[in-house]
C-alpha cells in the first residue's frame, strides 16, 4: 500500500472527501483547499562565530473568515512550504471546530533548533519578526509555539514586535512566558485537552479510565502534558513513551513493567524531548526500537510527535485490542490508515478536535492580554474543559446522526462554521 507523506497533499485529501460527503459547491471547494495567503522570506542571520546562515521562513494564512489566522511557529529541520500549508489548513479547522474566533495560520523555519546557542536562537526569532511583523498582528494573525519553538521564544518574538510598531503588544503573540504575558495553563493545555477529550470518548465506548492502558509517541510538550493527565486525571495506566534522541539520531520507547512514571521521566528530559536512557534503565525502565510503542497491548494509542506516523504500512502492527485513537500531533494518521482504523472499528479523536486545547488557551490567552487582567490556573482549565466537552459533543453528535467516521464529522462541523462566516461576510 503506498504511504502518503505529503502533509499538504494529506490535508487536501481528507477535505475533498468531506467536500464531496457534504456535496460542498465546487468553487466554495476551490477556495477552501488552498490557503489564501502565503509567504516565504530568506532571513539571514549572523551566528555566534561571525559567520551568516540564511534560514528559510514561512507564514501561511489559510482563512480568516471567523477571525484573525490564528497557530504556531515550527522549527523542524524538515520544514517545507508544504508542511506549513497544511498546519495552517488544520488550524483553520481547529479553531472552527472549538468554535473560537480565529482562522487557520501557521508558521515555520527549516532549522533544527537545537544546533543554535540561546543567542542565534533570540535573533533568529527576532529575525523572523523583522520578515514578517507586516503580516501579523492582533487583528490579523496571532503565532504560537509548536513543534522546536518555546515561551521563551515567544517573549522575543512579542518583544520584536512590539518595537517595530512602538507600542506593547502582547496580544501580537500567545504562548509567552508566565509574567512576560502569557496565561497560567497554557503549558498543560494541549495535553489536558487531549485528556478531557480521551475521558469523554471513554464514556462514550463505556471503557473504564483506570483500567486502561496507554501508548504514547512523542516526549514534547502534547505528550508530557497528555502522559501526566492519563496518570493522574484518568488514573490510567502509561505503558510506554516514545521520543526521538537527538544524540543518537533515532528514536527509542521507553516502558516500565509497572507504567511510566511521567514525571519521573520528565525530570530525566531536556528541552528538546531526549530522555536520559541510561538514567531511565538504572530505573527499571525498558528501552526498545522507536515504532514500538505503536505494537503495544494497549487500549489507547496517543500519536504526539509528528505527521504520518500512523501510516499505511505501520497501521498493520497496531495490536487488535486498541480501541481509541487520540491523536495529540497534527496530522498523525494518514487516509490509508484512516481507511484501516475505520474497517476495524477503531473510534478515532481527529487531530484538530484532540490537540485543540493548545489554540483554545491561546485564546484564553490573547483575551486576557486585551482586558490587561489574569485568570487563576483553575478558572483557564476549567474553561478549558467545557470547551473541549463541549467541541467533542458537536463531533459526535454529527458522527452519530450522520453515521460518519469522527475525522469526517469533525470536518463537517468545521467546514459547516467557516461557510456560514464566508457566507455572513458575503464572500460567497
Ligand atoms: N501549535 C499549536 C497547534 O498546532 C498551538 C497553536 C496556537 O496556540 O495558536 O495547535
Amino acid at each position: 500500500m503506498a504511504t502518503m507523506t505529503n502533509a499538504f497533499e494529506m490535508a487536501q485529501r481528507q477535505f475533498d472527501h468531506v467536500a464531496s460527503l457534504l456535496k460542498l459547491d465546487p468553487q466554495v471547494s476551490e477556495l477552501l483547499r488552498w490557503p489564501m495567503r502565503e509567504y516565504h522570506m530568506r532571513i539571514p542571520v549572523r551566528m555566534d562565530d561571525g559567520t551568516l546562515r540564511v534560514f528559510d521562513g514561512y507564514r501561511v494564512q489559510h482563512n480568516d473568515a471567523r477571525g484573525p489566522n490564528k497557530g504556531g511557529i515550527r522549527f523542524h529541520p524538515a520544514e517545507t512550504l508544504d508542511t506549513v500549508r497544511a498546519l495552517a489548513t488544520w488550524m483553520t479547522w481547529k479553531c472552527a471546530v472549538a468554535d473560537i474566533p480565529l482562522g487557520g495560520g501557521k508558521g515555520g523555519v527549516a532549522i533544527d533548533p537545537a544546533t543554535l546557542s540561546t543567542s542565534e536562537k533570540e535573533r533568529l526569532c527576532r529575525g523572523y519578526i523583522d520578515h514578517f511583523w507586516k503580516y501579523l498582528g492582533p487583528r490579523q494573525d496571532v503565532p504560537a509555539p509548536d513543534v522546536g519553538t518555546t515561551a521563551q521564544m515567544m517573549g522575543w518574538m512579542m518583544d520584536e514586535y512590539s518595537k517595530l510598531v512602538g507600542q506593547y503588544t502582547p496580544g501580537v503573540i500567545t504562548g509567552k512566558p508566565l509574567g512576560g504575558g502569557g496565561s497560567l495553563g497554557r503549558t498543560e493545555a494541549t495535553g489536558h485537552g487531549v485528556i478531557y477529550a480521551v475521558r469523554e470518548a471513554m464514556k462514550y465506548l463505556q471503557m473504564a479510565p483506570d483500567q486502561s492502558v496507554a501508548a504514547f509517541q512523542g516526549f514534547g510538550n502534547v505528550s508530557q502534558y497528555a502522559a501526566i493527565g492519563f496518570k493522574e486525571l484518568l488514573k490510567g495506566k502509561v505503558a510506554c513513551v516514545s521520543y526521538w534522541d537527538r544524540d543518537d539520531r533515532t528514536s527509542y520507547t521507553v516502558s516500565h513493567p509497572d507504567g511510566v512514571d511521567p514525571r519521573y521521566l520528565i525530570s530525566i528530559t531536556d528541552q528538546y524531548g531526549t530522555i536520559d536512557k541510561n538514567k531511565a534503565r538504572t530505573s527499571g525502565y525498558v528501552i526498545e526500537g522507536g515504532d514500538a510503542w505503536l505494537t503495544k497491548d494497549v487500549d489507547v494509542l496517543i500519536p504526539a510527535a509528528l505527521e504520518g506516523q500512523i501510516n499505511g504500512e505501520s497501521v498493520q502492527a497496531v495490536s487488535k485490542r486498541v480501541r481509541l485513537v487520540a491523536e495529540g500531533a497534527n496530522g498523525p494518521t494518514t487516509p490509508e490508515a484512516d481507511e484501516v482504523l475505520k474497517s476495524r472499528g477503531v473510534f478515532v479523536i481527529p487531530d484538530f478536535l484532540c490537540n485543540a486545547g493548545g489554540v483554545t488557551v491561546s485564546y484564553f490567552e490573547s483575551v486576557q492580554n486585551d482586558m490587561n487582567f489574569y485568570w487563576t490556573k483553575e478558572e483557564v482549565l476549567d474553561r478549558l474543559d467545557t470547551r473541549m466537552t463541549v467541541a467533542f459533543e458537536s463531533v459526535l453528535e454529527m458522527a452519530i446522526n450522520d453515521k460518519v467516521y469522527m475525522r469526517d464529522a469533525a470536518y463537517m462541523v468545521a467546514i459547516a462554521r467557516v461557510v456560514k462566516a464566508m457566507e455572513l461576510r458575503g464572500w460567497l
